[in-house]
């Protein structure tokens, strides 16, 4: 019965600012069986930034490389940047047992949800408009065009709560990541994925 059991897909998405990525870090100092896929990107690395730690930092013409050899899991343009999830970490890290967490936007995470019925997805949420608007304003490493499109993406992406198993209002990081802890293990306790197993779907 748990010989060959395959870990959970996690998927976490939420409009810039609301805390996401805060809160998968810090998920993964204190979960154990829980890796992070590194994503793929077009973007340039901001300060501070590793290749390899943060992203896969690639050109337009690797990242369709890859795309057309089927490397990705899910990729969208995201503030005209391209994203990808890497397809060989994910499914090879699941095959072992092993949780795979994905922090990516919404158009990833609905493609991800069409192949991946049996993933797990939480959406981050902050606990207003006005404290998400801050957030983006303090990050600072973005010029004022740049905030006011991610805030307006925000605010049309908030919608799709509704596309998500789960939500999680950012109010508190330490309060917040609990709770994205206690989803991860409710469902692996649940009886129809564990059904799942049994009759191998
Ligand atoms: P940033 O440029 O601020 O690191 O990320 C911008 C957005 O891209 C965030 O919403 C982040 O979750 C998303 N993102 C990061 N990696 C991926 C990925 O592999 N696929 C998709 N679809 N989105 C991603």
């Amino acid at each position: 019965m748990s010989a060959g059991d395959k870990g959970l897909l996690v998927v976490v998405s939420g409009p810039s600012g609301a805390g996401k990525g805060t809160i998968c870090k810090r998920l993964l100092e204190t979960k154990d069986g829980l890796v992070a896929s590194i994503s793929v990107t077009t973007r340039k690395p901001r300060e501070g930034e590793v290749d390899g730690k943060n992203y896969f930092f690639v050109s337009r013409e690797e990242f369709m490389d890859m795309v057309e050899r089927d490397g990705f899991i899910e990729y969208a343009e995201v503030y005209g940047n391209y994203y990808g999830t890497p397809r060989k970490f994910v499914e090879e890290n699941i095959g072992k047992g092993k949780d795979v967490l994905l922090e990516i936007d919404i158009q990833g995470a609905l493609q991800v949800k069409e192949k991946y019925r049996e993933g797990v997805f939480v959406f981050i949420l902050p606990p207003s408009m006005e404290e998400l608007k801050q957030r983006i304003t303090k990050r600072g490493t973005e010029d004022e065009k740049e905030i006011l499109r991610r805030f307006e993406a925000a605010y049309r992406e908030i919608n799709y709560v509704s596309r998500y198993n789960y939500f999680v209002i950012n109010d508190e990081v330490e309060r917040a990541t609990e709770k994205l802890r206690s989803i991860i293990i409710a469902e692996k306790c649940r009886v129809d994925r564990f059904k799942m197993k049994l009759i191998g779907e």
